[in-house]
Order: C-alpha cells, then structure tokens, then sequence
C-alpha cells in the first residue's frame, strides 16, 4: 500500500441512483482512483430501489464522471469494481441479497471484511437501514464497519437524539461519520491552520484586538427541487444548525493540545457549550428571519418563495437567516459573531470577515477614521485569504490608503483544490473521523437552534416576503449589525478579484 492510498474496503451506497451520488460521489470516487488514492482492491455496491444490472450502474457512474469532470480517462477499469443490488430498505429479503454479494466481493477482492456503508438517502429511513445492517448481518464482519449519515441529522434535538439513539444499537460513535461537507471544504480546514500556525494571529485572536466577526454564505439560487424538504426545514435548520455553527466553532475554539480527532472535538464542543442561549423575546433582538419575494437574478425575473413549486402559497419557512451568536467564555466575551444565510442573495458566496478593533488615534489625518484591519477568509467560490491593511503609497505625503494583501487557493498553489466529498470519503477510508461532526456538536447545535425556532414557530410571521430576490436580505439583516454599531462588509467588494 503506498503511503497516501486509503485503506482496502468495500463501500456500499444506499441511495446510488440519486442526486447526491452522481453529481458528488462518483466523481469524487473517480478522483480518488486517479490520483491513486484508492487501495488497489475495492468494490462498490450501489443500491437504490430501480431494477438496474451492474452494466446498466456503471454506465450511469461512467455518465456522472464524465458530465461531472469532463474526461473519463481509464473509466472501464474504475466502473469494472461498481456492482448494483436493487434493494428496497424496508425488506429484510434485500439485506440477505446484499449480504451474500458482500461476502462474494469480499473474497473476489479480499477486502479483508472492511466496509463503508454510505447512506445517500431520505434521513427518515437511516434509522431504519442501520437496524437492518446489523440484524440481517452486513455488519458481522471481520474488519471494519463504518456509517456515513448525510445531513440533516434529525429536524431538532428530540429527532436527532431518537436517530442517535437507534444507530447506536448497530454502530459505535466512532464508527459513525456525520457528514457536514463545509468541513471538507479547503478553506474551512484552512481556518485552523491560519490561526495555529502563525505568530501574528494567535496573539490577537481574542476581544482584546477583534471587534467582530462576520460570516455570510449566501446563494443565488432559489429553492428549486428540494422544496418538500425545505419546506419543513427552513434556512436555520438547514444552514444554521450545521454549516454556520461548524464555522463558528472553529473560527472560535482554542487550540486543541494535539491535532487528533479528539482533541479538535473537544475544544468545539466546549464552543458549543459556551454559546448564549438566545430564548424567548431575546430571539428578536438577536435573529432576523427572511423570505425571498420575487426579484431579478442575472437579469431574469424570478418567482418568490411562496410561488415556487410545492410551496404552501401561505408559507411561513425562512429562506434567510441572520444572527448575533454570542459565546460566553474568556477569550471571546463582547466580541459578536453575525451569521447570515440565505437564498435567491445577490451573490453565490461564502466568506468570513475578521474585522480588528479600531488602533486609538489617525497620526496622518486627525479628523478621519482610518479603515478598519480585515482578514477575509474566502471558502467558496473563491478560496483564498485576504488581509486589509492600511499603507502609504509612492509619490503621496504622508497619506493612508487601504491596501490589500491576497493568497488565491486557485492559483499557483492551489490547482484542483479537492471537492469536499473528495477529501471526507479519503478521511472515512483511513479512518480519520475529524471533519465529520461528533454526537456531542449535534446534540448541543440543536439545542441552541431549537429555541429560537420553538419561538419562530409560535410568531404568525405576516411580513413574509421580507426581501426582494437578488438582495442580501431583509433591511432588519442591516438593522442587526447596526444597533451596535457595525454594518456588513458587502461581501462582493471583498472578492479577490475587486481587491
Ligand atoms: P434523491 O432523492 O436524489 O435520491 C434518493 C435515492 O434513494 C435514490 O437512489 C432512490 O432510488 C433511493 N430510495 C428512495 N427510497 C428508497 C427505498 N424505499 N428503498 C431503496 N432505495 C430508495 O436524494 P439526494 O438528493 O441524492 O439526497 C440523498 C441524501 O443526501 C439526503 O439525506 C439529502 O439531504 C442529502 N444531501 C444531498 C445533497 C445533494 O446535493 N443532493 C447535498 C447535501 C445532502
């Protein structure tokens, strides 16, 4: 086995025929193939309900890889260790039929009994395909066995403790890797290391120098084919819960004592733990629900939220969210983390904005504020970090101009960053549990993300639509960040290439 080559298993995807895994699994399958990534013994069982033949999955996988990354170069050989099971996962009969083409591909490729099983389906029945796994027997084996749950891990902390509870019957925690797939994402793995690995950040990461931080991951799109689930989701439990906390966490957490699983774990969880729970009437004073109306997008028109296909045209679910989340421990006491997400946003953005307190005094111009320090971190599009600094340039007096330091990911050092499901299904194959979310997170994430729904859902929202499509928002986002003395940073003048 050469040194970067994942360990030899057998991965079973539940869901193959879906979305999820065509346009993100295979090709991030393939990648890993092709860059050697993949032990040379590996099969791949894919099941879903539709009655296809091995031949017909993998000339679907080789379609994904080939609509997906544009080339297919040595695909016969990457599809010949795809195998398909049409499988129905209510019925014990499937699992005996999965089961006996385990064992046969177990031997065909002595996979020494390791297996990933990968559930790329509707979360109602994840519980339900871990208790047949383990009794229908695919997880009496003799290597290892592990559990790959996409999101959302339950709709609140009631659900989410009832599925954590139901797949702890068949799986250990640690054999149970949570996807959150921002914590694949180049850039946010980057933020541990900006702030770990240089001098001049560590010292000032603190209330003392930062005066707020602000993270915004915004999409252009609208809710397109998934309105049956967001329906009853909304963007704090799809965004919020997951994918803003995670971000918090680590832009906050404290350098973990070694760089293993457990230690990063536990230094996020005690961020969770030090989050102010915002309850009651505070939830206005600190969260600000939106729902996109119609609105221009790259210069269409589109519908509002209420018109979209299978939404309730009275529909009360928010499709942008921006909060005030404050963490009560030493290091960061007064210093506010504003989060917005949302849909149909003017831009297709995620960013974080480290703003510095203000120095005391301007020595060049007494009556003019001098611009602020900013350290952006660009997660996506983009991926790249980019200092805001002041400096005197050439041929001027003594006069201040705001300059910008940049590192693009995209560039020189960063040709074909991986995707995230690339990097994660590498992590799972070896192991490595650190950038899938631990029990603990989710329990407490929910927690916090629970009151303020509980709240939402009892307010009869009559302001819906609050912001006009192709916006950053309702005017309360602005009024949020105002009252206290900030505003947003527009997150389009702070892209690498207007820098
Ligand atoms: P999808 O609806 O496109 O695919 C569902 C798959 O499940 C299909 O293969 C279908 O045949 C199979 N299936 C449904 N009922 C079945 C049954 N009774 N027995 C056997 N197979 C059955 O869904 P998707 O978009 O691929 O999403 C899968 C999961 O991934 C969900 O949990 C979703 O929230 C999550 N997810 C998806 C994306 C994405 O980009 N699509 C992104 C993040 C998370």
């Amino acid at each position: 086995m050469s040194p970067n080559e994942a360990s030899t298993s057998l991965i079973m995807i539940f869901g193959a025929t879906g979305d999820l895994a065509k346009r993100k699994l295979y090709p991030s399958l393939y990648h890993l193939f092709r860059k050697g990534k993949l032990a040379k013994q590996f099969a791949i069982i894919g099941t879903a309900r539709s009655p296809w033949t091995h031949e017909q999955f993998r000339e679907n996988v080789k379609d994904s890889v080939l609509t997906s990354i544009g080339t297919n170069d040595q695909i016969d050989d990457f599809v010949s260790h795809f195998y398909y099971q049409p499988h129905d996962v209510t019925d014990t009969n499937s699992y005996i039929k999965l089961r006996e083409l385990a064992a046969e591909l177990d031997s065909k490729y002595s996979l020494n009994g390791n297996r990933i099983f990968y559930l790329a389906m509707a979360p109602e029945f994840f519980g339900t395909i871990a208790d047949h796994l383990k009794a229908d027997g695919l997880t009496d084996t003799l290597g290892f066995k592990r559990l790959v749950i996409e999101k959302p891990f339950g709709h609140d902390l009631e659900s989410a403790e009832s599925l954590n509870a139901q797949i702890r019957k068949s799986f250990a925690e640690e054999e149970i890797y949570r996807i959150d797939h921002y914590l694949g994402k180049a850039m946010v793995q980057n933020i541990e290391v900006i702030r770990f690995a240089n001098a001049f950040f560590e010292p000032l990461w603190n209330n003392r120098y930062i005066s707020n931080i602000q993270i915004t991951s915004s999409e252009k799109l609208g809710v397109e084919e998934r309105a049956r689930y967001y329906e009853k989701s909304g963007a704090l439990r799809d965004m919020v819960q997951n994918h803003m906390l995670q971000m918090v966490a680590l832009l906050a957490m404290e350098p973990p004592i070694r760089l293993t699983t457990d230690e990063i774990r536990s230094e996020k969880v005690k961020v969770f733990r030090a989050l102010r729970p915002i309850e009651g009437e505070e939830v206005d004073e600190y969260f600000v629900r939106g729902q996109y109306g119609q609105g221009t997008i790259n210069a269409d028109e589109v519908v509002s939220y209420r018109d979209e296909l299978n939404v309730n045209p009275q529909s009360n679910t928010e499709t942008f969210v921006a909060g005030k989340v404050m963490i009560d421990n030493f290091r960061w006491a007064g210093v506010p983390f504003y989060i917005r997400t949302g849909k149909r946003m003017t831009t297709k953005s995620t960013k974080i904005v480290i703003q510095f307190k203000d120095i005391p005094m301007n020595l060049y111009n007494r009556n003019e504020q001098l611009n602020p320090n900013l350290l952006v971190i660009h997660i996506q599009p983009e991926e790249g970090i980019t200092l805001h600094l002041n400096a005197k340039k050439s041929g001027q007096n003594m006069q201040t101009n705001p300059v910008k330091l940049n590192f693009s990911n995209d560039g020189t050092n960063g040709i074909n960053t991986p995707e995230a499901y690339e990097k994660l299904l590498y992590d799972c194959l070896q192991g490595d549990a650190t950038n899938f979310t631990h029990w603990d997170e989710v329990a407490l994430s929910w927690r916090f993300v629970d009151k303020i729904s509980e709240v939402w859902e009892h307010q009869t929202q009559s302001q819906f639509p609050n912001y006009s499509a192709g916006t950053m928002g309702p005017k309360e986002a602005e009024q949020l960040v105002q009252k206290d003395g900030y505003f947003w940073w527009n997150i389009t003048d702070l892209d690498v290439e207007n820098c």
